[in-house]
C-alpha cells in the first residue's frame, strides 16, 4: 500500500528535512523540527505524490487516501486530546500548502478549520468569547476566499461597516458581540453568493481545503510564479494539516516572524517582528504596525512599542535558543514563524531565509569564518546573478536632497523614476523605456508584473516582512515600505505627502538602504568592491579554472574591466573608432574611392588616430592579453546617406556628388547582417587590414616602451566561414607585420585567430584551426546565424514565443546549449584535433550569464569575455561551475 500521509508531533516524525521532494519544504522542515524535539503543533503532511496523482487522474484522489488521513487525524487527536468536530473539546487545524521550492504568497493557508456554530461555543467557554468569534470570522473569511472563491473585499466591506458603526480603528477594539455579528453577516454573505450555507461539517471543511490547495497549484498566480522561477509543474505541492495554536488568545499571546540574521545587511543578530494578540499573517499583512523582537532593534528603530524580549522574556529566551539551534542545524540563515499561546512558544515554520545579495555575501563569509561552512560552500551559496544588485549605484552622500517622506529600509539600493500607482502603468511606461517607481499602499502577488517593470517600490503600509519588502529583496530592487505619511488617492491617481500633492509621472528618488523618499533626481555613486565582496571573490578566483576577460572598446571600459577584476580584454571592437565624427569622412572617402591609391590616402589619415586608441588601451591593460577584432560592421553602415553627407565626401574627394550617390546606391544591401561585412569587407579592401595591423603593432611597441610590460596583441578576424578566407587574411597580416618590424627595427610579436560565429566555421573548425592561433566563439552572431534571425528582430517575437510556450528562454541571454552549444562543442573539439592547445574563448553577452558559463566550463573553454560590469558575476559563476564539475566527477573538458 502506498504511503500518502506522514505524521509529526511530540518529538517524533515520519518525515525529515531530506524528504523535501515528497513532503514539500514546509512539511519536511516541520517534521525535522518535531524530530529535534522542538515545540511544533502536531499534524501531518499529505505528499506531493498525491498532487501528481490528483492531476493525472482527472482531479481525484487515490482510493486509500481518506483512510490514511483519518488515521493521521486520530494520531493528532491522541497527541492534543482534542477531536475533530467534538462540541466540548474540538480540534482545530490549519491547512497549509507547501511545495519543494518556497512559493511565497502563491497559495493561501486556511486557519482555524473545524470551527462551526457548535464548536465555537466550546472555544468561547475554554478561552473567551471574543477570541472564539474572532477566530471564527477569520476562518469564514479565509475559507470563504480560498476554498469557496468569495472575493475578500466582500468580507472586508462588511467588517469596515461594523468598525465604522462602532467608531473603532483597530480590529482588536471590537468586542465578542461585535465579532459574533460579523460572523452572522459573513455566513449570510456566503449563503447569498453561493446559494448554500457555509459548510458546518469539519470533515467537509477539511476535504474542501485539501482540494483547494491542490487546485491552487494550477491557479494563474502559481503558474506565473513557476514560470518566473523555473519551477516545473510536475513537482506538485504537499498539504500540511496541523493543530492550531493561538496567538490571538489575549495579551499573553502573540505571533511573529524572524530571521536568524539580518536579511538586509547580513549582520549576525536575531531580527524580526511580532504582534500581540494576533494570528497568522497579521504581521506581514500590514494591518497593524508590528513590534521589534529584540530590545536592540527597538532602540535602533526608536520605537516606543515594547520588544518581545521585554514583553515576554521567557518565551523570547526560548525562541532565541531555538533560532540558534536551527541555524546551526541547517547551517544557514533561517526564516522562522512562531506563535505564543498564553505564554507558551510554538514553532510553525523554518526555512532558509531570503536575503539581499549584500546579506548573502556577509552571511556566507561570516559563516565560513565561524567554521559553520567551508569556503567552497560559501562560494556555492551566492547566487551569481544576484551580485548584480551590488554592482548598482547608491546615493552620493554629498548630493543635495530633499527628503519628503520616510519609511522602512526594506530592500537596499537607490532608484529614481516617475511615480506610477498601478502595475499596469508601471509595465506600460517601462515598455517605453522610462524608469518608474511603483507606489502602492501595499503590494500583493497580483502586482508582480508591475514590480518587475519598476526600478523601485514604495509602499505606505507594511513592515520589513511585508509582501513588497520580501519580493523586492528577492528581485534585488530598492524598496521603501511602510512610509505612513504617503497618502495615496487611487481615484484621483495622486499621492499626497504633508500638504503637497504628487501626480503620476512626477520624479522621485527612493533609497531602500535608509528608507528615505526624495524629491526629483539625486546624484548616485558607483559601488565599491571591498570587504566581504573582495574576500568571497578571492575564494572564487582560487577555485575557478576559466579565465575571465571583458569586452571593452574604450579606455573607460578597459579601466572598469580592470577594476572589476578582468584578466584581459576578450573583445575590443574597432568599429566605433571609425564612426567618430572626425574620422567618418575619411572612412567614407576610403570606401567610395575607386583606386587602391585613393583608399590608401584616406586610410593614412585614420592610422595615427587608430594607433593612439590602441596605445591607450594597451597602456591601461599593462601587458594583460588584449584581443582586437578587425573591422566588422556591414559596409552599408559607412555609406553616406543624406545629400549633406554625400556633399561633404564629394568635396574632400573632389568628385561629382551625383557620381558618389550612384556608387553608394550600388553598395546598398537588403540584408546587411548576412551581407558584405567582416572578413568579406576586409578581403576586398586589404588596405584596411594593413592599416589596422600596423596601428595595433606600432601601438603595442609604444605601450610596451611606456609600461615596461611586453604586449602581445591577439588579432582577431571576424566572420570567417572558410579556411581560404583566413589564409588570405593571415597573409596580409603577416606581410604587414614584417614591414612594421622592418620600420621599427625590432621583432613584433602577435597572434592571429578568428571568431567562430558562422555555423560553417564551427563545422570546419579543424582545418580553420590549422591557420589560427585561437578561436573566440562570437555567440551573439552564432545565435543569430544558427536561428537565422537578427537579435533586434528576435526581440519582437521571442516574447510571443515564450507566451505560447514554444521557447523557454531567450537564446540571446542564455546560451542555447541544444543548438548553438552543439556547434560550439563541435567547433572546440574539431579545433583541438588540429591543435590540442588551441586557445578557446567566448565573447558575446553569454559570457556574463551564469548558466552559459557553466556550459563553457563543461566544454573546456579557456576563458569567457563579458561586459565589464558583469565580470564579478562571471568570476563567481566560473568558480561555481568548476566546483560543480568536480562534484559531478567529470574530469576536464568533455570529449563527447
Ligand atoms: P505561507 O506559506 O504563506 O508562509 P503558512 O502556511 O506558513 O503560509 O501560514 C500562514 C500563516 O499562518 C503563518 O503566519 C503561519 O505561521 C500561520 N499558521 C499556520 N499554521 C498554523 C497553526 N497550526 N497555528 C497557528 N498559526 C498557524
Ligand atoms: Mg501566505
Ligand atoms: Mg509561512
Amino acid at each position: 500500500m502506498a504511503k500518502w500521509v506522514y505524521t509529526f508531533g511530540d518529538g517524533q516524525a515520519e518525515g525529515a528535512s531530506a524528504m523535501r521532494d515528497l513532503l514539500g519544504g514546509k512539511g519536511a522542515n516541520l517534521a525535522e523540527m518535531a524530530s529535534l524535539g522542538l515545540p511544533v503543533p502536531p499534524g501531518f503532511t499529505i505528499t506531493t505524490e498525491v498532487c501528481t496523482y490528483y492531476y493525472a487522474h482527472g482531479r481525484s484522489y487515490p482510493e486509500d487516501l481518506v483512510a490514511q488521513v483519518q488515521a493521521a487525524l486520530e494520531h493528532v487527536a491522541r497527541l492534543t486530546g482534542r477531536r475533530f468536530g467534538d462540541p466540548r473539546n474540538p480540534l482545530l487545524v490549519s491547512v497549509r500548502s507547501g511545495a519543494r521550492a518556497s512559493m511565497p504568497g502563491m497559495m493561501d493557508t486556511v486557519l482555524n478549520l473545524g470551527l462551526n456554530d457548535e464548536t465555537v461555543n466550546a472555544l468561547a467557554k475554554a478561552a473567551d468569547p471574543r477570541f472564539a468569534y474572532d477566530s471564527y470570522r477569520r476562518f469564514i473569511q479565509m475559507y470563504g476566499n480560498v476554498v469557496l472563491g468569495v472575493d475578500h473585499h466582500e468580507f472586508e466591506a462588511i467588517l469596515e461597516i461594523e468598525r465604522e458603526k462602532r467608531g473603532v480603528g483597530q480590529d482588536t477594539d471590537l468586542t465578542a458581540e461585535d465579532w459574533k455579528l460579523v460572523v452572522e453577516r459573513y455566513k449570510a454573505l456566503v449563503e447569498e453568493l453561493l446559494e448554500r450555507p457555509f459548510p458546518q461539517d469539519p470533515e467537509d471543511q477539511l476535504w474542501g481545503a485539501i482540494g483547494a490547495v491542490f487546485g491552487s497549484w494550477m491557479n494563474n498566480r502559481a503558474i506565473a510564479y513557476r514560470q518566473l522561477h523555473d519551477i516545473p509543474a510536475d513537482w506538485g505541492t504537499a498539504v500540511n494539516v496541523q493543530a492550531m495554536v493561538f496567538g490571538n488568545m489575549g495579551e499573553t499571546s502573540a505571533t511573529g516572524v524572524a530571521f536568524t540574521r539580518n536579511p538586509a545587511t547580513g549582520a549576525k543578530e536575531l531580527y524580526g517582528e511580532f504582534l500581540v494578540n494576533a494570528q497568522g499573517e497579521d504581521v506581514v499583512a500590514g494591518i497593524r504596525t508590528p513590534q521589534d523582537l529584540t530590545e536592540r532593534a527597538r532602540i535602533e528603530a526608536g520605537s516606543e512599542a515594547p520588544s518581545l524580549e521585554a514583553a515576554m522574556p521567557e518565551a523570547f529566551a526560548e525562541f532565541r535558543t531555538i533560532a540558534e539551534r536551527l541555524e546551526a542545524h541547517y547551517r544557514d540563515m533561517q526564516d522562522l514563524e512562531f506563535t505564543i499561546e498564553r505564554g507558551k512558544l510554538w514553532m510553525l515554520q523554518t526555512r532558509s531565509g531570503k536575503r539581499t545579495a549584500k546579506a548573502s555575501l556577509k552571511i556566507a563569509v561570516d559563516m565560513a569564518a565561524e567554521g559553520l561552512i567551508t569556503e567552497r560552500e560559501a562560494v556555492m551559496r551566492i547566487d551569481a546573478a544576484a551580485l548584480d544588485q551590488l554592482l548598482h549605484p547608491t546615493l552620493d552622500p554629498q548630493a543635495a536632497r530633499n527628503v519628503v517622506a520616510r519609511g522602512l529600509p526594506a530592500s537596499p539600493g537607490a532608484a529614481t523614476g516617475e511615480i506610477v500607482f498601478t502595475p499596469e502603468e508601471a509595465a506600460a511606461r517601462n515598455k517605453d523605456g522610462r524608469a518608474v517607481i511603483l507606489v502602492r499602499a501595499e503590494t500583493s502577488p497580483e502586482d508582480i508584473h508591475g514590480m518587475i517593470a519598476a526600478r523601485g517600490i514604495l509602499t505606505s503600509r507594511g513592515g520589513m516582512t511585508s509582501h513588497a519588502a520580501v519580493v523586492a529583496r528577492g528581485m534585488g530592487k530598492p524598496c521603501v515600505s511602510g512610509a505612513g505619511s504617503v497618502k495615496i488617492d487611487h481615484r484621483a491617481g495622486t499621492m499626497s505627502i504633508g500638504g503637497r500633492v504628487w501626480r503620476e509621472g512626477e520624479v522621485i528618488t527612493i533609497d531602500g538602504g535608509t528608507g528615505e523618499v526624495m524629491e526629483g533626481r539625486v546624484a548616485m555613486l558607483q559601488p565599491e568592491m571591498t570587504g566581504e565582496f573582495a574576500t568571497l571573490m578571492g575564494w572564487a578566483d582560487g577555485v575557478r579554472r576559466l579565465g575571465i576577460r571583458a569586452n571593452a572598446d574604450t579606455p573607460n571600459d578597459a579601466r572598469a574591466a580592470r577594476e572589476f577584476g578582468a584578466e584581459g580584454i576578450g573583445l575590443c571592437r574597432t568599429e566605433h573608432m571609425f564612426f567618430e565624427s572626425d574620422r567618418i569622412i575619411a572612412v567614407r572617402e576610403m570606401i567610395l574611392a575607386n583606386s587602391t591609391e585613393g583608399r590608401r590616402a584616406a586610410l593614412d589619415k585614420i592610422l595615427p588616430m587608430q594607433r593612439q586608441d590602441f596605445v591607450e588601451l594597451f597602456t591601461i591593460m599593462r601587458g594583460l592579453p588584449v584581443t582586437i577584432r578587425l573591422l566588422d560592421p556591414p559596409l552599408h553602415e559607412f555609406l553616406p546617406k543624406t545629400d549633406e553627407e554625400i556633399g561633404e565626401v564629394a568635396i574632400v574627394m573632389g568628385v561629382d556628388p551625383a557620381l558618389l550617390r550612384e556608387r553608394a546606391m550600388a553598395l546598398t544591401e537588403t540584408n546587411p547582417m548576412l551581407g558584405y561585412r567582416g572578413c568579406r569587407l576586409l578581403l576586398t579592401f586589404p588596405e584596411i587590414t594593413e592599416m589596422q595591423t600596423r596601428a595595433i603593432l606600432e601601438a603595442a611597441a609604444e605601450a610596451a616602451r611606456r609600461t615596461g610590460e611586453p604586449v602581445i596583441p591577439e588579432i582577431m578576424v571576424p566572420l570567417i566561414g572558410m579556411r581560404s578566407e583566413l589564409d588570405r587574411m593571415k597573409a596580409t597580416i603577416d606581410k604587414t607585420a614584417a614591414a612594421v618590424a622592418q620600420d621599427l627595427g625590432q621583432a613584433v610579436e602577435y597572434t592571429v585567430g578568428t571568431m567562430i560565429e558562422l555555423p560553417r566555421a564551427a563545422l570546419r573548425a579543424q582545418e580553420i584551426a590549422e591557420a589560427a592561433d585561437f578561436f573566440s566563439f562570437g555567440t551573439n552572431d552564432l545565435t543569430q546565424t544558427t536561428y537565422g534571425i537578427s537579435r533586434d528582430d528576435a526581440a519582437s517575437f521571442l516574447g510571443v514565443y515564450q507566451e505560447m510556450g514554444l521557447i523557454e528562454k531567450d537564446p540571446f541571454i542564455t546560451l542555447d546549449t541544444e543548438g548553438v552549444g552543439i556547434l560550439m562543442r563541435v567547433g572546440a573539439n574539431e579545433g583541438r584535433k588540429a591543435k590540442p592547445d588551441l586557445k578557446l574563448g567566448l565573447c558575446g553577452e553569454h559570457g556574463g550569464d551564469p548558466a552559459s558559463i557553466k556550459f563553457c566550463e563543461a566544454i573546456g573553454l579557456d576563458y569567457v569575455s563579458c561586459s565589464p560590469y558583469r565580470v564579478p558575476i562571471a568570476r563567481l559563476a566560473a568558480a561555481q561551475a568548476a566546483l560543480a564539475m568536480n562534484e559531478s566527477g567529470a574530469a576536464g573538458p568533455s570529449t563527447a
